[in-house]
């Protein structure tokens, strides 16, 4: 079995969802090589080689490339694709974005959001929002798979020595889509995805003047921000903030959810956090079910005073 792990990296890091699928890749037994792809990226397939457990980097770099577009990307793992069994990449907006065009391109059928390998062609992945667990199985040749990293411990950054390999496939496209342009959010806090610690704010946060409270706390506790979608849908946040089933899966050490119900919906995408605290002025809010620590408490009380403490 060899495994191709497509990296999601930000031009100057990889990503940790990306360790977490190689871990993934690794439960499927067999070669993991790693498929680099952008412009200029020379800086990440080097540190790609040293990640542990990596056999191989295929590094592809052209201006076709610099943005994760599905049409070139598929392109080019299209083309390598008949090496490998398996190609993965982590269940992120990245890898949801290009690898169900890779499965249709090779004719197979995508498993999607895997979150165990049960053997080499049977996976569990979560359905009704995380409420079920289904057991899938593929009769497919060649599995295209994307992971969901919050449920694979992450593969080490370093201890590897793969060989690095470069990409000489025609990656003039053609395309029907185009790049435009990319608005990230700037600030020093830590990526949603990768922090250890998040404080969220829901409905019950009331604006986005009110919202500072919640970023006070973050910055405290150098944690990330995260909001519910009524938040986002109220306008206190952007949605790249959105924790939940159709925001982002999360899985913090600890994970501080203030003024916000529980719905299941909000649950699909924290509760597999380590540590969950909820401060509520509801004692009858769901999100109490699931807290390891529940503070009934009004949130501009609570808030203030816990930031000042700490
Ligand atoms: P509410 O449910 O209105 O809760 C606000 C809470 O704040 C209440 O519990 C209240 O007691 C508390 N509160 C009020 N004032 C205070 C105060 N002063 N101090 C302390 N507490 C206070 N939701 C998500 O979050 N993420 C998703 O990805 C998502 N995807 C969805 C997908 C679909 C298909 C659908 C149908 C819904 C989705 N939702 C999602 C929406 C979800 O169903 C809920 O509507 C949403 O999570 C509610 O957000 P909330 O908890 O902030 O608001």
């Amino acid at each position: 079995m060899t495994t191709l792990v497509l990296v999601e990296h930000n031009g100057s890091e990889i990503s940790k969802g990306t360790l977490s699928t190689i871990a993934a890749a690794q439960k499927l037994g067999g070669d993991v090589e790693l498929a680099v792809l952008g412009n200029g990226v020379s800086g990440i397939a080097e540190a790609a080689s040293k990640i542990s457990g990596v056999s191989k980097v295929h590094h592809g770099d052209h201006e076709e490339l610099a943005h994760p577009m599905a049409e070139a990307y598929t392109k080019v793992l299209q083309a390598i694709a008949g090496q490998f069994d398996a190609v993965l990449a982590p269940a992120s907006t990245f890898g949801k974005n290009i690898l169900p065009r890779l499965a249709a391109l090779l004719d197979v059928q995508q498993v999607s959001d895997i979150v165990a390998v049960e053997g080499p062609k049977t996976f569990k992945r979560p359905i009704y929002a995380g409420n079920a667990i289904a057991t899938v199985e593929t009769s497919d040749d060649k599995l295209v798979i994307t992971v969901r990293p919050t449920a694979f411990d992450p593969v080490a950054r370093d201890g590897g020595s793969a060989s690095v390999e470069t990409l000489s496939v025609d990656i003039s496209s053609g395309a029907t889509s185009k790049f435009v342009n990319l608005e990230e959010s700037e600030g020093d806090r830590p990526d949603l995805n990768a922090a250890s610690i998040v404080v969220s704010g829901g409905r019950g946060v009331g604006s986005k003047e009110d919202f500072k409270i919640i970023e006070a706390l973050a910055d405290k506790l150098s944690a990330a921000v995260g909001a519910s979608r009524a938040a986002v849908d109220a306008g206190y946040v952007s949605n790249d903030y959105q924790v939940g089933q159709t925001g982002k899966i999360v899985a913090p050490d600890l994970y501080i959810a203030v003024g916000i119900s529980g719905a299941i919906q909000h649950l699909a995408g924290m509760k597999e956090s380590k540590v969950i605290v909820a401060i509520n002025t509801d004692e009858e809010a769901p999100i109490f079910n699931v807290a390891d620590y529940g503070l009934v408490a009004d949130l501009f009380q609570a808030l203030p005073e816990l930031t000042e403490k700490l």
